[in-house]
């Protein structure tokens, strides 16, 4: 509550401030009108119905390299969940792929997702330890960590990779969890203590698989958007046995159900063979040219790992305000999350406008100007929506 009253007077001291330094010719309507303006935080980015997220796992090169070429030109962007070790070792030195890595990665504008330093066990606590585990395919594996090595293969893995793509401004806020060929559960590196350290160190981790059950169908898609498990993102993998017509399935289902679909994929080559986690191109482009053609109607943001973390999650406590001035409408979105740093993916707001405003609006907001459409809703009023990052100053809005 408190905090709350502190996000309409902290609104007020922004509006003031940032109206004191304007000089341009005022608008005589917007400075008479007395009403109350509407400014609603949208749960979804420009209003779309549901969220998709491309992320591809582990880190191979020619399957990122062919995902920028086709999602580049469709204007879709992706995450890429990296294992650290392809481009860091694990005492800061690059790798001799780094380079080319830090070259696609800034060309793509795809997101770096911590898929750990190793993709190994890294033990059962932070306390140097030494046991033996069953592997799946290498049998008895005996391990002796030292003190710190989780955090050190999970957080640490994490500032490697801030440091390596640090031309392309990665947060590396989020983490996707790996999935270990060992037999006992207790060693899959997801027990009590590892999930404390990722929870500190990341605002998410994706899950390999996962669930969400609505109606009588269960599906690995989270459909209530208010009701996250963080920690545990649900994730659809795209396999072998797979068919493009299944996931595509699978996208409409997020858009049917207002939720949040994330696919997980290995990766994408000419032609299938029989290990199952890799799947063509042929029919992976399929799938992406379903998700460009529902992002082309509105109805789906396709959005990285990170952008829709940050975005959902600021959402929960984000409010918006709006107050018709003589400079034009002022808005303004405060949300209650304390790292402003990493949380600053701008929320889409619908902002209502006078009734006598036209087709388009301007709009004014973080040094930049454009124009927006201005819509007319189902009870006549008119509105418009602007992307305004929470805590982080004024759009001015005018007749276009
Ligand atoms: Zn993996």
């Amino acid at each position: 509550m408190k905090k709350r009253f502190l996000s309409i007077l902290l609104a007020a001291l922004t509006l003031f401030s940032a109206m004191s330094g304007f000089i341009s010719c005022s608008d005589k309507e917007l400075e008479a009108y007395e009403g109350e303006l509407y400014a609603q935080v949208l749960p979804i980015k420009n209003g779309a119905k549901g969220i998709i997220t491309i992320v591809h796992d582990d880190g191979d090169y020619n399957t990122v390299k062919y995902m920028n070429m086709q999602l580049g030109s469709m204007g879709l962007t992706a995450s890429v969940a990296m294992v650290a070790n392809k481009v860091v070792d694990v005492n800061g030195k690059e790798t001799k792929d780094a380079e080319k890595w830090q070259t696609l990665i800034k060309e793509s504008g795809f997101d770096i997702v911590c898929h750990s330093q190793e993709h190994s066990f890294y033990g059962l606590t932070d306390e140097a330890h030494s046991g033996s585990y069953e592997h799946r395919d290498n049998g008895t594996v005996e391990y002796d960590f030292p003190a710190g090595n989780i955090t050190n293969m999970t957080a640490g893995a994490a500032q490697r990779l801030r440091t390596v793509f640090k031309s392309s401004n990665q947060k590396v806020c989020t983490y996707a969890i790996p999935g270990l060929p060992v037999l006992d559960s207790a060693y899959n590196g997801l027990n009590e203590e590892a999930s404390r350290i990722l929870a500190e160190n990341f605002v998410a981790c994706r899950y390999s698989g996962g669930s969400a059950t609505y109606g009588d169908v269960t599906v690995p898609f989270m459909n209530d958007l208010s009701n996250i498990n963080y920690q545990r993102l649900n994730s659809y993998t795209t396999l072998t046995s797979g068919t493009s017509e299944e996931w595509i399935k699978y996208v409409d289902d997020a858009i049917q159900y207002g939720g949040w679909g994330i696919f997980l994929m290995h990766q994408i080559i000419n032609q299938e063979t029989d290990y199952i986690y890799n799947v063509s191109k042929e029919k992976a482009v399929l799938l992406f040219r379903h998700i460009r053609k529902q992002v082309a109607t509105g109805d789906l943001w396709c959005a990285s790992l990170t952008e829709a973390t940050l975005y959902t999650k600021e959402v929960e406590t984000a409010v918006a305000f709006a107050e018709a001035t003589g400079k034009g409408i002022a808005v303004t979105v405060y949300d209650e999350l304390d790292d402003n740093e990493t949380f600053d993916q701008p929320l889409t707001v619908k902002v209502q406008v006078l009734d006598s405003w036209g087709d388009v609006a301007r709009v004014k907001y973080d040094g930049k100007k454009f124009e927006v459409p201005v819509y007319t809703a189902d009870d006549g009023t008119k509105y418009v929506m602007v992307d305004v990052a929470p805590d982080k100053g004024v759009a001015l809005i005018n007749k276009g």
